[in-house]
């Protein structure tokens, strides 16, 4: 299996090479693996994650959503449980988009205990990403209306991660919003 930084390295490089060529929604056009990067390194140094699989998938958690990356892919490069990590939090595209986010509210208390740092950690960089600077094309409510639906995904996740609540806590109340 290779020590943790080879799992983990063998992770990063895999998601570098899938999300080639994508970008995020700012409009810096930031590369789009700097997400994924971002969110396993929220685990890491702010909620002190150290389980590698969880850590992974983190890195992993956008392949399957938004790549031609399987399932059985990732179970066998990476294992059973960071597929199963990540199928946790992939939303099914087949699905309308309202429907999609309807979902996540209903399912987020019921996650693993990994998937839910997993969403936590999810949510609040794409959270710090607006408060940097809305996507193009984004309204003010349009942002706003993201905070209040994120915001009904991490009430159904309290009790999960202390640091992470904080800081998605505080992002929150900058907007008028409690939990
Ligand atoms: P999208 O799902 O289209 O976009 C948000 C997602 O894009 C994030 O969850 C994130 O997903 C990814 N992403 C990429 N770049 C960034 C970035 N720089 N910052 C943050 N996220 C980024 O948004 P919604 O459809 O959810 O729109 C938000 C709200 O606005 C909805 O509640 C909807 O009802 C409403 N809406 C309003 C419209 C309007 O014109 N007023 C039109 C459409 C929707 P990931 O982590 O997977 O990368
Ligand atoms: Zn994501």
């Amino acid at each position: 299996m290779g020590s943790e930084a080879a799992r983990l390295l063998e992770a990063a490089d895999f998601a570098a090479r899938k999300h080639r060529g994508q970008r995020r929604k700012d409009p810096e056009g930031t590369p789009y693996i700097n997400h994924p990067i971002g969110v396993a390194r929220i685990l890491a140094l702010e909620a002190g994650v150290t389980d590698t699989a969880v850590l992974q998938a983190a890195l992993l958690h956008d392949t399957v959503e938004d790549t031609d990356t399987t399932p059985e892919e990732l179970e066998l490069r990476f294992g059973a449980q960071v597929r199963r990590l990540v199928e946790e939090v992939t939303d099914d595209k087949a699905l309308p988009k309202a429907e999609r986010k309807r979902l996540q509210v209903e399912r987020a208390p019921h996650g693993s205990p990994g998937a839910r740092l997993l969403k936590l950690a999810d949510k609040l960089h794409n959270l710090r990403d607006l408060s940097r600077c809305a996507p193009v094309g984004w309204t003010d409510s349009r942002v706003q209306e993201y905070f209040e639906w994120a915001a009904q995904v991490v009430k159904g996740l309290q009790g999960t991660s202390q640091p992470l609540e904080q800081a998605l806590q505080q992002l929150f109340r900058e907007r008028g919003l409690v939990l």
